[in-house]
C-alpha cells in the first residue's frame, strides 16, 4: 500500500513542478486525488466528489496519464471514481472487468483526443451505493423490498427481478445495493453486474474474435446472480437478444437469481422479442416512480447530512417544493451547493441558492420528453437518418447532428454521461467532449445558438 501512496506523491510533485497549473488551480484539481489501484494496464484514481471527477475526466486526463507514465515507465488507462471514506469500502475487493481494448469504437473519440488509446475498465461493483444510504419513500418502497429479498434470500422467490421506471429513480442504485449486500452476506457468491450495451458492445468484440467467444459465455453463465443494468439497449439487436436468451435460459434452469432493469415494463420496450419479454415477464416487475414531496425532503436531507454540508431546513423544503424532477436531480442540486460554498464560501440563502440552481428551476425538466423526439428533430433538422446520427460514420454532416443531439439531451434531460452515451456506444468521456464541443462553438456562433435553441423551445414547448 505504501509504495501506492509513494508512486502517486511522485506523480503528484511532478504535476505541482510542471510549472503547467498555479497553485490554486493545482490544489483544486489535483492535490487530494488518490491512486487506489496500479495494475499493469490501468489506474484507479478516486477523485472523492462528482465536481472533481467531471472536471478532471474532461480537462487533466492526459495529464494525469502523462505524469503517471512517467513515473512508472508505462502507459494505463486511467479511470477516474468516486469512493467515499467509508470502512465499509475496505471490506469489499473492487472488482473490474478485464479492460477489453475498444479499439474499433475507440477510434471515433481518438480523433477528438480525449480517450486517449486506452481500454476501459467496468466497475462490477461500486461500494458507494448500498441499501444503507438508499432513501425509501412511497414511490420507491415495493422495489426496494423486492430488492431486500432477493439479497437477504439465497431462495429465489422472484427470477427474474425486473425493475423498471424512468431514468434517475434508483434503480442502478438499488442493483448495486444487491450487488454489495450479496458480497457481504456470502462472500463466494459470483455476482455479475453488466449494463445492457456493454453486454452487447462484448459479445460483438467476442464474435469478431477480440475476445474468446468462450470467456464470454463463461462469464455471464456461470454467474450465481447477474444483474443487466438497462436491458432496453439489448432489443433490436438480433444477435444480442439470441444470446441473451440462452445465457437467461441457462442460469434460470440452474435456478440463479436473475435480476434487471429498464426505463420502461417489458412490453413497452420497443423490438424487443417476444420470447424475451415474456421470459422478463415470468418473475416479479416492479417499478419506480418519480419521488413525492416527502421523499424528495428525505433525500435532501439525507445528501447534505451524507456530504457533510449544513443547509438550513427552510431551503431543503424550498428545494423539495421546486425540484419535482428526479433523484439525481436533488443529488445533484446539494452537490452544487456544497460546491459553491466550498469554492466561494456562498452563504447559503434562498437567493444564493436560486442563482446557483437558476438551471434546474428554470429548465426543470420537461416532462414527456422522449429521448426518441430528440433524436427525430434533429434528425429532421440536418436531414440526417436517425440510425446514422446514432452510428459511428465520421461525415462532418452527421458527427455534427450527433454533437447536436448529445447538448441537447444533455440540456435538458436529466441524463448522465454514460446513460446517454449508450445511446451511441459512446464513453462517457466523449460524450462529455461532443458536448463541450457544441457548448463552446456556440459562443461564437450566433447562427448555431438559435438553431439549437429553437429545437430546445420546440422540444420543451416553451
Ligand atoms: P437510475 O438507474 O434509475 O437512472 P440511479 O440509480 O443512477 O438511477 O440514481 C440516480 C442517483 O440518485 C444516484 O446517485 C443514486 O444514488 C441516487 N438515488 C436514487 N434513488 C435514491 C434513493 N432512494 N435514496 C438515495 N439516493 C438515491
Ligand atoms: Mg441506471
Amino acid at each position: 500500500m505504501d509504495s501506492l501512496n509513494e508512486i502517486w506523491s511522485c506523480v503528484l510533485s511532478k504535476i505541482a513542478e510542471s510549472g503547467e497549473f498555479s497553485e490554486p488551480t493545482y490544489n483544486l484539481w489535483f492535490r487530494d486525488l488518490e491512486l487506489v489501484k496500479l495494475t499493469n494496464d490501468f489506474a484507479l484514481i478516486n477523485t472523492k466528489t462528482q465536481l472533481k471527477k467531471d472536471i478532471v475526466s474532461s480537462r487533466y486526463l492526459s495529464t494525469l496519464e502523462k505524469y503517471l507514465a512517467e513515473v512508472i515507465g508505462f502507459n494505463v488507462a486511467i479511470n477516474l471514481d468516486i469512493f467515499d471514506d467509508r470502512p465499509d469500502y475496505e471490506k469489499v475487493n473492487i472488482v473490474e472487468r478485464p479492460a477489453f481494448r475498444l479499439d474499433d469504437e475507440v477510434s471515433d473519440e481518438r480523433i477528438q483526443g480525449e480517450v486517449g488509446d486506452g481500454g476501459e475498465i467496468y466497475m462490477t461493483y461500486n461500494p458507494q451505493y448500498t441499501f444503507n444510504n438508499f432513501v425509501v419513500g412511497n414511490t420507491n418502497k415495493f422495489a426496494h423490498a423486492a430488492c431486500r429479498a432477493i439479497a437477504e434470500n439465497a431462495d429465489h422467490i422472484y427470477n427474474p427481478l425486473f425493475i423498471y421506471g424512468d431514468s434517475g429513480l434508483g434503480k442502478t442504485h438499488l442493483l448495486y445495493a444487491i450487488t454489495n449486500e450479496i458480497l457481504l452476506r456470502r462472500e463466494n457468491t459470483n455476482v455479475v453486474y453488466v449494463r445492457g450495451e456493454d453486454f452487447a458492445n462484448e459479445l460483438i468484440r467476442s464474435l469478431s474474435k477480440k475476445i474468446p467467444m468462450q470467456y464470454f459465455r463463461d462469464r455471464y453463465r456461470k454467474a450465481d446472480v447477474l444483474l443487466v443494468d438497462d436491458i432496453q439497449f439489448i432489443a433490436g439487436k438480433p444477435s444480442t437478444q439470441e444470446e441473451f436468451f440462452h445465457t437467461f435460459n441457462a442460469l434460470h434452469e440452474d435456478k440463479k437469481q436473475i435480476i434487471l432493469a429498464s426505463d420502461r415494463p417489458p412490453k413497452d420496450i420497443p423490438n424487443l422479442e417476444e420470447r424475451l419479454r415474456t421470459r422478463f415477464e415470468w418473475g416479479l416487475s416492479v417499478d419506480v416512480q418519480p419521488p413525492d414531496y416527502e421523499l424528495r425532503l428525505a433525500i435532501l436531507k439525507n445528501k447534505a447530512q451524507s456530504l457533510n454540508i449544513t443547509i438550513p431546513d427552510s431551503i431543503l423544503i424550498f428545494l423539495a417544493d421546486n425540484l419535482k424532477g428526479n433523484i439525481r436531480q436533488l443529488e445533484g442540486a446539494i452537490k452544487r451547493l456544497r460546491a459553491a460554498s466550498m469554492l466561494n464560501g456562498t452563504r447559503l440563502d434562498q437567493d444564493s441558492v436560486k442563482s446557483c440552481l437558476q438551471d434546474l428551476f428554470s429548465n426543470a425538466v420537461p416532462t414527456g420528453i422522449t429521448v426518441d423526439e430528440i433524436f427525430e428533430m434533429v434528425g429532421k433538422k440536418y436531414a440526417v437518418p436517425v440510425e446514422e446520427i446514432k452510428g459511428r460514420k465520421r461525415e462532418k454532416k452527421i458527427s455534427n447532428a450527433r454533437h447536436v443531439t448529445i447538448y441537447i439531451m444533455r440540456t435538458i434531460t436529466n441524463m448522465s454521461l454514460t446513460e446517454i452515451g449508450a445511446y451511441f456506444g459512446m464513453h462517457h468521456t466523449s460524450v462529455m467532449s461532443a458536448y463541450s464541443k457544441i457548448y463552446e462553438d456556440i459562443k461564437t456562433d450566433p447562427a448555431l445558438e438559435f438553431e439549437i435553441n429553437a429545437m430546445i423551445r420546440e422540444l420543451t414547448g416553451k
